[in-house]
This record gives C-alpha cells, structure tokens and sequence, in this order.
C-alpha cells in the first residue's frame, strides 16, 4: 500500500521515533501519547485490522505478540503495559494498517 501512512513510516520514507525494528514489525512512539510510554507496534506487511487476517497471518502475529513484553521490557515496563488495538470506523481505528497501542509508564487503572 504505497499511500498508507504506517507502511511509509515501516519503509522508513516518513520519519518516526523508532525504539524496535525486526523482520517482522516495527515500533515507534505515537505521536500524540496518551500515557508516558505510548508506542504503536505495527507489522511491516500492510494488514488493514483484525477484520483482514489470514491464516497465513497467524506465525507472524504469533511472533508479534511475543515480542509485545520484550519490547514492554525494554521500555523499563517490567510491572506491566497495555495493548489495545482498534477495529474499524466504530472501534475508533484512524489508521486502517493494523497497530498495537502499547501504553504503560506508571498506573493505568485511572485511564
Ligand atoms: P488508531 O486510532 O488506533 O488508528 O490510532 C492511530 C494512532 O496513530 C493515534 O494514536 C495517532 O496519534 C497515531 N499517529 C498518527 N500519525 C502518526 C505519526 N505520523 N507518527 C506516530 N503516530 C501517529
Ligand atoms: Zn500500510
């Protein structure tokens, strides 16, 4: 998807603050942060949301998800984080190339 703002980003063609690259996802902080630690963890292959996974996704999002608490770790969230992805127009999704919200950096429970 040449026009998506997340796959230029993943190309490196739109500058973001990367903290995470690997073969399979990229993460990087969330430009308006709605907690201390606020990144979007996104697979380089332009997947809209959940709604458009395949069962050929499923070793890839396998490995995204554990990389989740490694990159948690390395971001000094060791007593915990918060994932959330949104899904289409109703989910409150605003960028259709599948994203993890991953928030932390003191207590959610208030958010
Ligand atoms: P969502 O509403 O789940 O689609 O979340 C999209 C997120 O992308 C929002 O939290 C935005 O603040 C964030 N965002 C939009 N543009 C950029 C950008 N260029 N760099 C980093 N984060 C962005
Ligand atoms: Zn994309």
């Amino acid at each position: 998807m040449s026009d998506c703002l997340f796959c230029k980003i993943s190309r490196g063609e739109i500058p973001a603050d990367v903290v995470y690259k690997d073969d399979d996802c990229i993460a990087f902080r969330d430009i308006s942060p709605k907690a201390p630690v606020h990144l979007l963890v996104i697979p380089h292959k332009h997947i809209e949301n959940l709604y458009d996974l395949r069962k050929e996704d499923a070793d890839l999002m396998a490995r995204i998800l554990l990389t989740l608490p490694k990159i948690a770790r390395q971001q000094g969230l060791g007593s915990g984080f918060r994932t959330v992805t949104n899904t289409g127009h109703d989910g409150g999704q605003e960028v259709f190339h599948l994203h993890f919200h991953l928030l932390g950096g003191g207590s959610l429970h208030s958010l």
